[in-house]
């Protein structure tokens, strides 16, 4: 099944919500950053919960997670946008943890307890809205749910969901956001908590073959879902050998020289996608010329 979003309205409105199908997305970070199962499960819980966030921004507009916890795993940092795009990375990708209480994979031991989840958000204005709330859990999805309640004051049900084979692969990973718009009855708020209560993991659902928009009608409890936007989602990463040039070039001439008379060559390696760019002792000539003003 190809990766897609879906934004749909449902109970007259008052009820907006999201589901994902991001399998390819969360498969293709783990290839490029060949992370082992802990790590997989918490970057691609962490880019699911991005992707969904991005889907409440249009198009261009940006959105930046760093979930900055006091676990081994250091660090996840999640670039998405409006247009169904995201990037990111986990600090340490090599983390195989002992399975939790549970027997699921420990993502709340590999991201810690204590630290900070902060969402910097660039809507093409003059300064970006961010925002930040305490890490809660560690799982991710109640981070998600509380850093819409308390930074952006909406009610929201956030779950994410990643199913790791047992060779560190990704075999599902999906998400939901579902957010209660001012107004709604109480009676349809209590109907949507029992369902989550209920409803296995999104993962498993996707493992059957459930589409996005099933999975919503479960756990809304309707058949009655207006479907707004589909949107296709995927791994993108922006970077490219003259952005990285440019780079080099801010660190001006000398800099430049150094590594030209030390290693003969510079390589350069993207944080998010794991892309390396290469640059020759003649490429860094010409940024070094550059750098100096001389073209
Ligand atoms: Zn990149």
């Amino acid at each position: 099944m190809e990766d897609y979003l879906v934004k749909a309205l449902a109970h007259d409105g008052f009820i907006r919500a999201y589901a994902v199908q991001a399998t390819n997305t969360v498969a293709e970070a783990q290839r490029r950053h060949d992370t082992w199962h802990t790590s997989s499960a918490a970057l691609g819980r962490a880019l699911v919960g991005s992707l969904l966030l991005g889907a409440t921004v249009k198009g261009d507009d940006k959105i930046t997670v760093r979930i900055q916890g006091d676990g081994p795993a250091n660090g996840i940092i999640v670039d998405a946008n409006g247009n169904g795009d995201v990037k990111g990375y986990i600090k340490n990708p090599h983390l195989s943890l002992p399975l939790n209480a549970e027997g699921k994979l420990d993502v709340r031991g590999a991201v810690g307890t204590q630290g900070m989840f902060s969402v910097t958000k660039d809507l093409g204005l003059k300064e970006p809205f961010s925002g930040q709330t305490p890490i809660v859990s560690g799982e991710l999805a109640e981070d998600f749910t509380y850093y819409l309640a308390i930074s952006e004051q909406i009610p929201s049900a956030v779950g994410l969901s990643v199913l790791v084979n047992t060779d560190d692969t990704i075999k599902t990973a999906g998400g939901f956001l579902i957010q209660i718009m001012p107004g709604a009855d109480e009676e349809t708020i209590a109907n949507i908590e029992e369902q989550l209560k209920t409803t296995p993991r999104i993962s498993t659902l996707l493992d059957e073959g459930l589409t996005p928009e099933e999975i919503l009608k479960g756990l809304l409890g309707t058949d009655e879902l207006q479907v707004l936007e589909k949107m296709p989602v995927q791994f993108k990463c922006d970077c490219s050998k003259e952005k990285f040039g440019e780079a080099i070039i801010a660190l001006g001439a000398e800099e430049i020289q150094a590594m030209i008379d030390e290693d003969h060559g510079a390589e350069a390696v993207c944080s998010f996608c794991n892309n390396k760019y290469t640059y020759t002792e003649e490429e860094l000539t010409e940024l070094k010329a550059e750098a100096l003003g001389g073209k």
